[in-house]
C-alpha cells in the first residue's frame, strides 16, 4: 500500500463528546468540517459527528455544503465565507445557512428573490469580514423591510484566541456584545449567538452563548500550550508509509539534495515514499512578532545549522524515533535507521504532517475500534492494486 493516512472516527467522536459536555446543554456545538474537514474527509468525518448528535456543521464554501448535501447529509450547514452574487442561489437549492456580511450581498439576495437562512458576521477585530458597528442600523433597516432572509444567527471570529494574552479577546468579545445589544434594542430576536473556535472554547467558557464552532481541538489536535480537552483530546489522525528501500552507506557519504547532510559514521539508510508533495515537513517560516520573537526564530535557525538533535524531524519506528537525514524531497524522505538494524523492506513509519496540506493522492483508512472500516481510495485502478497488494 505504500502510504496512507489513517483516521481515527472513534477519537473524533470521543473529542467531540468532550466538548458537548463541556458546554451548557443548550449550547450547539458545530463541527467544522471546512478544507476536507481539515484533511480528515469531510464526508466521512461529517456522518462520524451526525451521528454522535453535531447540532450544526461549518464549512467556508458552497461547493464543500453541496458536496454533504449531495452525500445526503441534512444537517444544517453553515457557509462562513461570503459568496459572490451569483452564487446566491445555491444556499436556496440546497438549503445551506449563508453568512452575511456585508449589504450588497443583502441586497442582492432581496432583488433576487431569493428564501434564506442565514447568520450575521459582525467584525469585531479580525479585520477580514462582517459588518463594522456603523453599518448596523443600516442593515437592521434594510433586515426590517423585507423578509426573504431569515436570520436564525448572529457571530463573530476571534483573531488571537490561541495566544497566551487573552485581552484582545475580551476586546472583541465587548464589541460582539455591543452589536447584539443593537439589535436587542431593535427588537430583533437572533436565536443563536456564537463566537468560540477551539481555543476559546477551551478558555473561555463566558464565550460559549449559544453555540460553539470547534474544529482543531475536534480533530485531537492541540489548541494553544497546554491547553485540551478535560482527560485530553485523542489524536485521529496518522500519517504511515512503508519502507521501500534501505542502504549501507560509508562515513562521510553526503545524503540527498544539495548534499545539506555528511554521514558522520557509517549508517543504514532506509527511503520512505512521502515527501513535501504529501505535506511532510512543509514548514512555513513565520514572519516574528517581536523582537523576542526574532530571536527565537535566529535561534532555531543556529540549532538546524549546527545539526542540534533537538531541531530533527523524527518519525516512528515500531515505538523508536529515528531522524530524518538530508532534505526532505517531492516524494522521497531519506531516514538514519542505523538504530534498527533489522529493518525490513516494507515496515511501516508513522510520519508527522500538516494534516491541511495533505496530498489528495494519498489514501485515507477509517478506523472504528483500531480496525479498518473503510477505505476511501485515490482512483479504480489503484483501489484493484491495493485489493491485490492485501491478498
Ligand atoms: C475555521 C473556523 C473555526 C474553527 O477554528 P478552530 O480554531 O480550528 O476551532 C471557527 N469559526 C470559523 C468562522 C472558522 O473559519
Amino acid at each position: 500500500m505504500y502510504k496512507w493516512v489513517e483516521i481515527d472516527l472513534d477519537a473524533i467522536e470521543s473529542n467531540f463528546l468532550k466538548i458537548r459536555e463541556m458546554v451548557r446543554p443548550e449550547t450547539k456545538v458545530l463541527g467544522v468540517v471546512k478544507a476536507d474537514a481539515y484533511g480528515h474527509g469531510i464526508i466521512e468525518v461529517s456522518r462520524a459527528l451526525v451521528h454522535s448528535g453535531v447540532d450544526f456543521l461549518g464549512v467556508t464554501e458552497i461547493a464543500e455544503g453541496i458536496k454533504l448535501r449531495e452525500a445526503g447529509i441534512k444537517t444544517p450547514v453553515l457557509v462562513f465565507g461570503p459568496f459572490l452574487p451569483e452564487d446566491a442561489f445555491y444556499f436556496q437549492e440546497f438549503d445551506l445557512t449563508a453568512t452575511l456580511s456585508d449589504l450588497n450581498s443583502i441586497r442582492n439576495i432581496v432583488t433576487q428573490g431569493f428564501r434564506i437562512t442565514a447568520h450575521l458576521k459582525i467584525e469585531t477585530g479580525l479585520g477580514r469580514t462582517g459588518f463594522k458597528y456603523t453599518e448596523l442600523a443600516e442593515l437592521a433597516q434594510i433586515l426590517n423591510n423585507n423578509d426573504n432572509i431569515l436570520i436564525e444567527g448572529i457571530y463573530s471570529h476571534l483573531a488571537t484566541s490561541m495566544s497566551p494574552d487573552s485581552s484582545f479577546s475580551y476586546k472583541q468579545f465587548e464589541n460582539f456584545t455591543e452589536a447584539i445589544k443593537f439589535f436587542e434594542k431593535e427588537g430583533f430576536k437572533i436565536p443563536i449567538k456564537h463566537i468560540c473556535n477551539s481555543a476559546a472554547l477551551v478558555k473561555f467558557p463566558q464565550m460559549h452563548l449559544d453555540m460553539v464552532r470547534a474544529g482543531t481541538i475536534l480533530y485531537g489536535q492541540e489548541v494553544a500550550g497546554n491547553l485540551s480537552l478535560q482527560g485530553g483530546q485523542k489524536n485521529a489522525w496518522y500519517l504511515k508509509g512503508q519502507i521501500t528501500y534501505i542502504n549501507d552507506l560509508p562515513k562521510g557519504h553526503s545524503i540527498g539534495y544539495e548534499r545539506s547532510h555528511f554521514l558522520k559514521a557509517a549508517a543504514k539508510t532506509a527511503v520512505v515514499p512521502i515527501g513535501f508533495h504529501h505535506g511532510f515537513s512543509v514548514e512555513p517560516i513565520p514572519r516574528p512578532k517581536g523582537l523576542l520573537d526574532l530571536i527565537k526564530v535566529l535561534a532555531k535557525v543556529l540549532l538546524r545549522f549546527i545539526d542540534h538533535p533537538r531541531m530533527k524531524t523524527y518519525v516512528r519506528i515500531r515505538d523508536k524515533e529515528v531522524p530524518v537525514i538530508g532534505k526532505v524531497g517531492m516524494q522521497m524522505t531519506i531516514l538514519d535507521v542505523t538504530s534498527i538494524p533489522d529493518l525490513i523492506i516494507g515496515e511501516t513509519v508513522e510520519m508527522p504532517g500538516r494534516r491541511t496540506n495533505i496530498s489528495l493522492d494519498l489514501p485515507k483508512v477509517y478506523l472504528r475500534e483500531g480496525k479498518p472500516i473503510k477505505i476511501r481510495k485515490i482512483s479504480e485502478k489503484y483501489e484493484e492494486f491495493l485489493n491485490n497488494l492485501s491478498d
